[in-house]
């Protein structure tokens, strides 16, 4: 039986291959005569998970040493107010705003950092473009600046991180890499800290994963809560509280399946790359060529995660909802706030799922065009 694509915006699909194993492993964690949900957190058994779970991660995307690896809980929203609780400093933060998160990230740094100012903003193009760096206007000794790289409901995507001392600031990067984190490599050299929901790309929801730089951890506010306080997070190897921790060894096992992905030359993160690269443009290049479907989004900030795309008459959306989910494409539908329809096609997706879904767009458009 083959499943039906979901193309959710999140919690969104999980490789197959992950599914299965932790169903074959549900009741009984390799002879340990427990399910992973039922071991103790500080056990030998679910000590290995984690540290497995790290070292797989740390060797894929490359994170260098002076990083850690920490899986906390309180998800991206969660994350909007731990960032500014850690990093802040009673200081000013600057916030490049391309579209809702960003929005959102800004509005929560507002209770907790002295002061928030909008570096950049791409609002004026209903967020369809990314302001060029070289126009920010970024504040003299922020605290940090925060971006979201991948913009999960406009489809925005940052092709390349800003280079903040080319700029002229010396503050830490700050991104919200939620919707596209593994999706592509991240150049560590020019981030201090990032932040992600797992139930996008790495697994299910519940853990949260945070990168930081040693030297931004152990300058929380006093009234930040002990257990998002960076460092007793990361003294305790993410185990200060009980963590997520079925939410890690799910991502664990992502973690093992991205790995063993191979596409012609690539393995691991640019084999995933080459694969996101390829779906994605398939789908655009369709899109661009139709006369009925619309992506609004500029050329160079076109997400290959999240693409959101209009119908020439919205009042064929049912109709095309309807028949995308007897064809087994499912959770086509766009966020409220953009309308339309948003197909998410995070590494889970293969390349069949969206051969399927641009044959069944094809097939529409010559029905109702
Ligand atoms: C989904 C998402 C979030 C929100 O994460 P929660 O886990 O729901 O708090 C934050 N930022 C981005 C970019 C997202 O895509």
């Amino acid at each position: 039986m083959t499943r039906p694509y979901n193309f959710s915006a999140g919690p969104a699909a999980i490789p197959e291959e992950v599914l299965q194993q932790a169903a074959a492993e549900m009741l009984d964690w390799h002879g340990s005569g427990m399910s992973v949900m039922e071991m103790s957190h500080r056990g030998k058994e679910f000590i290995a998970i984690c540290e497995q779970a790290e070292a797989d991660l740390r060797e894929l995307l490359a994170v260098p040493p002076e990083f850690k690896i920490l899986f906390m809980q309180g998800g991206g929203l969660g994350e909007n107010a731990i960032v500014p609780l850690n990093l802040s400093r009673a200081g000013t933060v600057d916030f490049v705003v391309t579209g809702s998160w960003s929005q959102k990230s800004r509005k929560e740094a507002g209770k907790y950092a002295t002061e928030v100012h909008t570096a950049a903003s791409g609002e004026a193009s209903s967020f369809t473009t990314l302001p060029d760096p070289s126009t920010w206007q970024l504040s003299r000794g922020a605290s940090y600046v925060h971006i979201c790289s991948n913009e999960t409901i406009h489809g925005v995507e940052f092709q390349q991180l800003p280079d903040l001392k080319a700029l002229g600031s010396d503050a830490p990067l700050v991104i919200d890499f939620s919707s596209h984190v593994a999706s592509r490599p991240v150049d560590w050299s020019r981030v201090g800290l990032a932040f992600g929901g797992a139930q996008k790309n790495l697994g299910p929801a519940g853990v949260t994963l945070v990168v930081v730089r040693e030297d931004l951890i152990g300058h929380a506010l006093p009234i930040c809560p002990s257990a998002f306080d960076y460092k007793n997070v990361a003294d305790a190897d993410s185990r200060y509280n009980t963590p997520p921790t079925w939410g890690i060894y799910i991502a664990g096992l992502t973690f093992q399946w991205l790995k063993r992905q191979r596409e012609g030359k690539f393995t691991g993160i640019a084999a995933i790359e080459a694969r996101n690269i390829a779906k994605s443009t398939l789908l655009y290049d369709f899109i661009d060529q139709s006369g009925f479907y619309v992506n609004k989004v500029a050329m160079n900030a076109r997400s290959r995660m999240n693409i959101p795309f209009l119908l020439a008459d919205d009042e064929l959306n049912d109709a095309f909802l309807a028949g995308a989910k007897e064809r087994g494409l499912l959770q086509l539908k766009g966020h409220k706030s953009v309308g339309g329809m948003r197909a998410s096609l995070y590494n889970a997706m293969p390349m069949a799922g969206v051969q399927a879904l641009v044959a069944y767009m094809r097939e529409f458009e010559r029905q109702r065009a």
